[in-house]
């Protein structure tokens, strides 16, 4: 499977503390493995080795990192398969949405491979002065990386992938519910030519203990953070302390928008994507579904439909399209918001019910006349829930859809692309799927405005995340 200890320094280590815990497979509930825990001096241990290895990997010409990334994007495209399974095995969606997950991890090595040799800076002149303004970018120093487990995967090479581009050594926090596949990615960065302590990956159950520890460390000069907004905030104030660079990817709460001129059976299909991918447990998934009152009982006809014809099962089977969702909490929620939504007057169309027997299993539910007080309005479902609602107008649906603390992604369903760039614009997120129901693109800005984060991932922006700029006004 994978190593199960800490990697420290290029070595897999006990942890000074010799603590482990278990990890377990949602889809059964048995115990797969039992991974080592780290604790202060192994965060101070893997810092050490981080900073000793970022000196050389900075002072690297910027093409020998891009070809290490390279080397890593084919490696691991190489070894998706073996990926997915463990994805699917700790986090317990199906394999399909594994292996979708295990490519586009993959291609941020490939992206960045790119990028890392574009870190253009400028040369002007001061209009007043006439000196020349000599603008550059430089690895802005030791990083703290804090992974969710919705995309074991994805939501690290988010991140590694543009801190080697830039030039940065990292410690890396993957969530405790889904430490296997980080450790898992490390012997193939290694054989990408990493050097050792460059990249170190901590599982820990003194999750709070350590990361605060290092973001109080003089040589961090990052935190890059994906998951919840309570946590983010916590983490913000931490840094504070050193003023750290931040990057936060955050909780949301999107919008998906069908207007009565779309072509129902694409914006189904966008839905689907939207919804249920990942089983609902995305930042990105649609929350709150409105559709224009004309196309409201077409689009759930076809929506019911299309959700019953999934199959639910354990995600390493053949066939299966919905695995389990991560742990018992996640599900329980999952049934809270939805035994909430039907007390306040929501109508369950299918699903709804949650199955007996072993597994963390929901099944895809939709929900019609969601009131405006229902908890899933405002709160994150994660989980295979549509929650519908019935709009007027124009007006109304933006002045809704932007209703909310969160601004991290929206979607817009409409046959006339003059209505949809307006919406677009109109909507207060950092990214709007326009009759498309996946934004996620290693070649783009990924992240959101208000309380769903600060920063951008992938794209142009991504790997200067990981950098400083420095100005020198010089005279010759
Ligand atoms: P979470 O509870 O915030 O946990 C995320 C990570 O933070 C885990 O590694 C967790 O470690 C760690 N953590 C928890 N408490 C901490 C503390 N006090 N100090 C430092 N680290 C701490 O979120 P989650 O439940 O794993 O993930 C779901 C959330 O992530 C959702 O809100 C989702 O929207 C968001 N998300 C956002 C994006 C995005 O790009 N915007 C992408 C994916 C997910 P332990 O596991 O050890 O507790």
């Amino acid at each position: 499977m994978t190593n199960t200890d800490l990697y420290i320094g290029g070595e897999w280590r006990k942890g000074e503390e010799g603590g482990r815990f278990d990890v377990l497979n949602p889809a059964t509930e048995e115990v797969i493995a039992s991974v080592a825990s780290a604790g202060i001096a192994d965060a101070d241990a893997a810092l050490d080795a981080a900073e000793a290895a970022m000196a050389d990997w900075a002072r690297r010409p910027a093409r020998e990192r891009s070809e290490v990334l390279r080397k890593a994007w084919e490696l691991m495209s190489a070894r998706q398969e073996d990926v997915a399974r463990l994805i699917t095995m700790e986090n317990g969606k199906a394999l399909g949405d594994a292996r979708g997950e295990a490519a586009y991890a993959a291609e941020f090595f490939r992206w960045f491979a790119e990028e890392a040799v574009r870190a253009d800076g400028m040369i002007t002149r001061g209009p007043s002065t006439g000196a020349r303004i000599v603008v550059q970018h430089k690895p802005a120093g030791l990083a703290v990386m804090v992974t969710p487990w919705n995309f074991p995967a994805a939501m690290g090479t988010r991140k590694i992938a543009p801190a080697l581009a830039a030039g940065c050594g990292m410690v890396i926090k993957p969530a405790s519910a889904t430490p296997l596949t980080m450790l898992a990615l490390m012997p193939i960065l290694e054989e990408a030519g990493v050097p050792a302590g460059l990249v170190n990956v901590l599982p820990s159950t003194s999750t709070g203990k350590i990361v605060d520890h290092m973001l109080h460390d003089p040589r961090v000069r990052v935190i890059s953070f994906t998951g919840s907004t309570s946590v983010g905030r916590t983490l913000l104030k931490s840094a504070a302390d050193q003023v750290l660079k931040p990057a936060m990817e955050l909780g949301g709460n999107a919008p998906l928008i069908v207007f009565d001129d779309a072509d129902l059976d694409k914006a189904v299909a966008g839905t689907m994507v939207a919804k249920m991918r990942n089983i609902g447990e995305a930042c990105t998934a649609a929350n709150r579904i409105y559709v224009q009152e004309g196309v409201a009982e077409a689009f759930t006809e076809k929506l019911v439909a299309a959700m019953g014809a999934l199959k639910m099962g354990n995600g390493l089977e053949d066939g299966v399209d919905i695995g389990s969702l991560v742990d018992a909490d996640t599900r329980d929620k999952v049934e809270a918001f939805v035994r909430d939504a039907e007390a306040k007057g929501a109508k369950v169309k299918i699903g709804g019910q949650m199955p007996d027997g072993k597994g963390f299993f929901y099944p895809p539910t939709v929900m019609t006349e969601v009131p405006e007080t229902a908890d899933c309005v405002h709160d994150e479902i994660f989980g295979p829930v549509a929650a519908l609602q019935t709009f007027a107008s124009e007006d109304e649906v933006v002045k809704r859809a932007n209703a909310t603390e969160y601004g991290l992604v929206a979607y817009v369903f409409s046959g006339s692309m003059e209505r949809g760039m307006r919406v677009s614009e109109a909507l207060n997120y950092g990214m709007v799927g326009l009759n498309r129901g996946l934004v996620s693109d290693p070649a783009a800005p990924f992240g959101g405005t208000k309380q769903s984060g600060l920063g951008r991932e992938g794209g142009h922006e991504g790997m200067f995340e990981f950098m400083e700029t420095q100005y020198i006004s010089a005279e010759w």
